[in-house]
């Protein structure tokens, strides 16, 4: 078959690597007769990201969640999403054009967020955080699928996708999700456990579908700080914010099928 239509976007970020990596690329694309552009174009057959985890998803953002798949060069630190190393992508487009590659489904989070006056939709490939301003500690009321839990008092807490899985919620002590489990995982951070206050110590891991409603006690309702994949949102007299699984979804392409594991080993131990 021509690939003389088929268009592929190239979005890297603009370190002096990526930007070495990107003119190879675009090399070895036209030579295989693709048409690699870097002017998005929405009706593209594959997005490639060239650099490192954050700007995958910087990518996928500002894309507004495209139906297109991804693929990932790794020129970043530690590149979790990234299969391809700017060495092997001349196997990595011989093996596109074979079509030898499965399509995984990355899960989103969805936060609705409403306040007094309007409500918000907010849509995270890692994570959602609700932490206070200010380096305040929070007071959370927190509900699952309608069932009171617990009243929570700390620094935050992060409700993690199964991709974010080892990403902050790693770090704060969170376990590691399978990509394919529709699940979210609620990981607190710093949560206080005293004569005063008791909140859950460690992480929960619930099906994606039950929602989880938390609502910030009324007396701290303007000192709530959302951040969504590292980006920060403020809005005044939060009411109830109110998570799951988005319908929404994006793409990856994965070659190898045992990707996962591999870049876990590598990339983790
Ligand atoms: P950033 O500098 O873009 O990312 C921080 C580190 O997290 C980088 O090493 C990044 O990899 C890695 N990372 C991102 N997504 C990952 C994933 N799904 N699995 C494993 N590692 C992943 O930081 P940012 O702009 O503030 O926020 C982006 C992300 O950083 C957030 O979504 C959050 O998960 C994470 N973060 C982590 C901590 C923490 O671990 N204490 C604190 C804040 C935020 P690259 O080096 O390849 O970019």
């Amino acid at each position: 078959m021509s690939n003389s239509n088929r268009v592929i976007n190239i979005i890297s970020n603009r370190n002096y690597e990526s930007r070495n990596t990107k003119i190879k690329l675009i090399d070895i694309l036209e030579e295989e007769g693709f048409v690699p552009t870097e002017e998005y174009n929405p009706n593209a057959e594959l997005n490639i990201c060239i650099g490192g985890d954050g700007a995958f998803l910087r990518s996928i953002h500002k894309h507004k969640f495209p139906n297109i798949p991804f693929i990932g060069i790794n020129t970043g630190h530690l590149g979790f999403f990234q299969e391809i190393s700017p060495t092997n992508m001349k196997d990595f487009v011989d093996r596109y054009a074979n079509k030898e590659y499965t399509v995984e489904e990355i899960h989103l989070v969805e936060a609705n967020v409403c306040t007094k006056k309007k409500c918000f939709t907010l849509t995270g490939i890692n994570e959602i955080v609700i932490k206070g301003i200010k380096s305040k500690v929070v007071h959370l009321t927190m509900y699952i699928n309608s069932n009171h839990l617990q009243k929570f008092c700390g620094d935050g807490i992060i409700i993690s996708t199964p991709v974010g899985s080892t990403a902050y919620n790693f770090s704060s002590g969170g376990s590691i999700i399978y990509p394919t489990l529709q699940s979210l995982q609620v990981t607190p951070l710093s949560p206080i456990s005293s004569k005063a206050y008791r909140s859950l110590p460690t992480s929960i891991v619930i099906p994606g579908e039950l929602p989880i409603q938390i609502k910030p006690e009324f007396r701290y309702e303007n000192s709530i700080l959302i951040v969504n994949d590292g980006m920060e949102f403020r809005y005044d007299d939060i009411e109830e914010i109110v998570l799951k699984i988005s319908d929404k979804k994006v793409y990856k392409i994965n070659l190898s099928k045992n990707v996962y594991w591999e870049n876990l080993k590598s990339k983790f131990l």
